[in-house]
């Protein structure tokens, strides 16, 4: 089959037709595709300002716009643009061809091509793969983004969480919006950094009715995120979620531990805490056996690490609770014991869990409406994203490539499906 027959089938234009093909050897070994492209003659330019069509005024010298590679070798387009003498524009400008947008070098087919590989590798492997760069790369991901926010519908959200991640060095952190609905869980929203006036901002861009929709709003305690969903969407019933109180406690755990090290240390006792983060951040049910035995070793010690982590492990019983009342009671007794037991950082999670209470409860509330481990799959998720875009590591990169791993963004209905 003739390679222009191929590309009538999957490429066809209305006004254009596909003309000669050259290969072309361009460094020993290394052959590209030239595929001629003429309009139709008795097609008038389209307008690029206005979108009409118009007399011809010139033509420019021949462009190139990379196509999708075939057996590995790189295509073009070759196509020399008119331009349009416009009447309604009233001046000379360029017309717009249907397989490029703009003054883009890569075709949309091309752009759509690399952006559903960039869905399963990394950015880099996608431009080694397809000899191509991580700029274009990028701006394909970029292309496919603008895309699906456009086309996307957002009517019918009922629950959200909102969530933060750190995205560079220091206090560097985006605020997330995901929608959590049973049938639909996806990212909507990402804002550059994590305050009041930013998540206000998300509000703001959805409009009122999309607030006054919400039934159910996840969050942690971050006093901005409170008070902007209490201000916003006074209707929905506000959960504090679970992996955000566990991150709590793990970072108390943590905090236990160094100090514990610092002062085993000081007293000259043997290093038994070393290597033991893990073993006392992770669950049982998820650790390696090396670890196992050390948590073993640890127990033979009366250490606050090792109570602080029991004392974390006891609370996850509060989540199989299935009456507000019998949560309202174990958490009471948690707290109190956890604040006889002389370990600050935990004492301090005690306090801020009792002042949170009402928030805390409304997860019982919410009555099995909400999974537990939605946002925590995003939040790693979004993680492995912005490592898969790891190149240049700037907002907007990172931006496209969240919404483009995690938005459950549309595409467009094509002829043919490249990748
Ligand atoms: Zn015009």
């Amino acid at each position: 089959m003739l390679l222009k027959t191929i590309l009538n089938r999957v490429q066809r234009h209305k006004s254009f037709v596909y003309d000669k093909v050259r290969m072309i050897e361009k460094a020993k070994g290394n052959h590209v595709l030239e595929i001629g492209l003429k309009a139709r003659s008795n097609s008038r330019p389209i307008c690029s300002g206005c979108h009409r069509a118009g007399p011809t005024y010139d033509r420019l010298p021949e462009r190139l716009f990379l196509f999708v590679p075939l057996w590995q070798i790189q295509v073009y387009f070759v196509y020399a643009m008119r331009r349009v003498n416009c009447a309604h524009c009233g001046k000379v400008i360029v017309e717009e061809v249907p397989w490029a947008v703009g003054k883009g070098r890569l075709t949309k087919a091309c752009q759509w091509f690399l952006a559903r590989w960039a869905q399963r590798m990394s950015w880099q492997e996608v431009a080694r793969a397809f000899h191509t760069t991580w700029d274009h790369v990028h701006s394909s991901v970029q292309y496919a983004v603008q895309w699906g926010l456009v086309h996307r519908v957002t009517e019918g959200v009922k629950t959200i969480g909102v969530d933060e991640i750190q995205y560079a060095r220091g206090h560097q952190y985006l605020t997330l919006v995901y929608q959590i609905d049973k049938g639909c869980k996806r990212l909507l929203w990402i804002g550059k950094e994590h305050t009041a006036d930013c998540l206000r901002g998300f509000f703001q861009l959805m409009g009122e009715p999309f607030a006054h929709g919400l039934k159910f709003v996840c969050s942690d305690m971050w006093r901005a995120y409170l008070e902007v969903i209490a201000e916003q969407a006074p209707q929905a019933v506000h959960v504090l979620d679970r992996f955000h109180i566990m991150k709590l406690m793990n970072k108390a755990i943590d905090e236990v531990r160094r100090e514990e090290v610092k002062r085993l240390k000081q007293d000259g006792y043997e290093p038994i805490l070393k290597n033991s983060r893990w073993c006392l951040l992770k669950r049982l049910e998820n650790m390696t056996k090396k670890q196992t035995v050390k948590l073993t070793e640890l127990m033979r010690y009366n250490l606050q690490s090792m109570r602080a982590k029991l004392s974390r492990d006891d609370f996850q019983r509060f989540w199989d609770y299935e009456s507000v009342g019998w949560a309202a009671k174990f958490l009471e007794e948690w707290c109190s014991r956890t604040m006889r037991s002389k370990i600050e950082p935990m004492k301090k999670v005690a306090r801020t869990l009792r002042s949170h209470k009402e928030l805390l409860l409304n997860w019982f509330r919410a009555d099995g409406e909400l999974s537990s481990g939605v946002v925590e799959g995003f939040n790693n998720k979004a993680k492995l994203a912005m490592r898969k875009a790891y190149g240049f590591r700037t907002y907007e990169a990172i931006q496209h490539a969240l919404y483009h791993q995690l938005g459950a963004l549309p595409t467009p209905e094509m002829t043919h499906e490249f990748a």
